[in-house]
């Protein structure tokens, strides 16, 4: 009864406001650039959706179709706004508790196949975010591949969460029953985290607003949640963040810097719980490839287009997309779209590829203009939309590169470096093992591959003509030699006077060291190859106290790992310094 008062409340203080209001429309137009969807939000537009390239949907009365045309922006697509913003959401939809509920009920009806863990809570109330893991003995971490499926980054993009439920389910009936399946739930270790942002999903299924998009951080403090700015509340939540901005991945180049945009991006990289349960759940997991679902154009967006450039494994997420694509039916019948777009914004998609090294998707859901298709159809969609998300785990199977690092004399699984030749990029961090099993994947196209291997304090292996064909993964067991040497053994007169020495980064041929120098010093840095041969000087000369840079070109050497040792001599308070570490050259 009080709710229902609320919502009267609501509409009345809109009438109010807004005593002649027009009917709004949900139009769509043409954009060559990201920077336009900034400058027509100045100019006092509404965005309604904007995550497609090349085209930002807008909220729009009659008088606003001339002011577009002539500002060049054409209007297509025009449709009456859907839902009144204050919708009763249709009952077929979960709320957070129903979520709770039946995540409870799958997992105690099936107790060896799921395990359902609180990876965290949302940053306003202490709702909890769910991850169910879907394995068999799931209660162990088992040498297994992991891919996840993540829902409602985005509050009111709801059907994302309810295909994951659907999902679980369906995967769980049939496991024992239907082969397939059974060998998927025997192989995989298959994560669910079907409502990511229970805050913002409490706005849309309580009738606060239709179209919240964000988390509910109260931003201002004061005590108010789901606040709006007034006139423009269809997008223009006044408080949350926007969790699909909120990751730590060029976050400073995405989303929005304005606390009342619909894509604030947060104070910082991670700032919000939501996202940071995501860090942490991938780090522990390293996932070989996943979905993350929102709403809406039928269309696949991955990595990535980054300064115009394509992503080291760009080939592969093409032939991934495009097939995915297939399995994917818009509501025409015909397959979905797709693109590589932008991959410099603090997105989850980019995040897990550029960081977490997986093969990671947005799965746009439902077609233009639609957010929340009526209940009634939930049933048709979520059936409709396994069958597309289920291709992730039809292409784990192959083709590709999957296998174990292990110390070559003790046996014992190393977490360790592994590449493949041709697919380094300084954009995309270093790809490693998991490092109880030392297990890598690499999801391929056919061909011919190198492989390395390296960790400091051993010697790099590097297999050349890995043969990636058929269907399946090729599988390999890479054992490094530990090695020892002269040059690293140090000698250490004055603590407190020694010279520290840091490889910042090797990219392509340059390697960058930072000195750290507690007092002027004459330096000297020596190169030797892993039998302790002197390969030459990289440097000699005088560097002040401080952090001085050296940048030296390894152009004329093979991949792989070699020593330096630094000899320093104090010219202000005396003392010889020798000091050594490895370097490990990837090219
Ligand atoms: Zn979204």
């Amino acid at each position: 009864m009080g709710f229902i008062m609320k919502k009267l409340t609501f509409l009345l203080l809109i009438a109010i406001a807004l005593p002649c209001q027009a009917q709004q429309m949900v139009g769509r137009v043409e954009i060559s650039s990201p920077d336009e969807i900034i400058s027509l939000r100045e100019s006092g537009f509404s965005i309604y959706h904007d995550e497609l390239e090349g085209v930002v949907d807008l909220v729009v009365t009659e008088a606003d179709i001339d002011l577009l045309e002539e500002m060049g922006y054409p209007l297509s697509d025009l449709v009456p706004l859907p839902g009144g913003g204050f919708l009763d959401l249709d009952p077929e939809y979960h709320t957070y508790e129903e979520f709770s509920d039946e995540l409870q009920q799958i997992a105690s009806l099936y107790p060896d196949l799921t395990r359902l863990d609180s990876i965290g809570h949302a940053t306003q109330f202490p709702r909890t975010i769910w991850s169910m893991k879907i394995s068999d003995n799931a209660a162990t971490e088992e040498d297994e591949l992991a891919l996840f499926y993540i829902g409602i980054h985005h509050a009111c993009e709801a059907v994302g969460g309810e295909t994951l439920l659907y999902m679980m389910n369906h995967l769980l009936e049939n496991y024992g029953i239907d082969p397939e399946i059974t060998s998927w739930l025997d192989n995989y270790e298959i994560f669910f985290i079907p409502l990511l942002n229970p805050d913002g999903h409490f706005a849309v299924t309580s009738g606060i607003n239709e179209f919240w998009r964000k988390n509910a951080r109260d931003i201002n403090n004061n005590g108010i949640y789901y606040e709006f700015t007034g006139g423009t509340w269809w997008t223009d939540d006044h408080e949350g963040v926007d969790l699909n901005r909120n990751y730590n991945w060029y976050w400073e180049l995405g989303g929005s810097n304005y606390i009342w945009d619909h894509d604030y991006r947060g104070t910082e990289p991670f700032s919000e719980d939501e996202t940071q349960a995501m860090e942490v759940l991938a780090r522990e997991q390293r996932f070989v490839c996943g979905i993350t679902f929102h709403s809406y154009g039928e269309v696949i967006i991955y990595p990535w287009l980054f300064n115009g450039q394509p992503a080291p494994d760009q080939d592969v997420l093409d032939v991934m997309a495009i097939e995915m694509a297939q399995c994917f039916i818009k509501d025409n019948g015909s397959p979905y779209d797709y693109e590589d777009y932008n991959g410099r914004n603090g997105q989850c998609r980019n995040w897990f590829y550029g960081f977490g090294g997986a093969l990671a998707f947005c799965v746009e859901l439902n077609p233009y203009p639609m957010f929340l298709p009526p209940g009634s159809q939930l049933q048709e969609r979520t059936q409709r939309y396994y069958e597309g998300a289920k291709y992730l785990l039809e292409r784990l199977d192959g083709p590709g590169i999957t296998g174990h690092v292990k110390d070559a004399v003790t046996g014992l699984p190393l977490a360790a470096r592994v590449e493949i030749q041709g697919r380094i990029s300084e954009q995309v961090r270093s790809r490693f093992t998991e490092p109880e099993y030392g297990r890598f994947t690499r999801l391929l196209n056919y061909g011919t591959y190198t492989v390395f291997a390296g960790k400091p304090g051993y010697q790099t292996v590097r297999i050349e003509n890995v043969m990636v064909s058929g269907g399946n993964m090729t599988e390999l067991v890479i054992e490094l030699s530990p090695i020892t040497l002269d040059v690293a053994e140090q000698t250490r007169s004055n603590e407190t006077q020694k010279p520290e020495i840091r490889i910042d980064r090797t990219s392509g041929s340059l390697v960058h060291f930072t000195l750290e120098l507690p007092q002027r010093s004459h330096i000297k840095i020596e190169l030797f190859n892993v039998s302790g041969r002197n390969l030459g000087t990289i440097y000699e000369g005088i560097k002040e106290a401080g952090w001085p840079k050296v940048h030296y070109n390894a152009a004329h050497l093979a991949s792989g790992m070699y020593f330096y040792k630094i000899t320093a001599e104090g010219l202000e308070r005396g003392g010889n310094f020798v000091d050594a570490g490895k370097m490990l050259l990837l090219k």
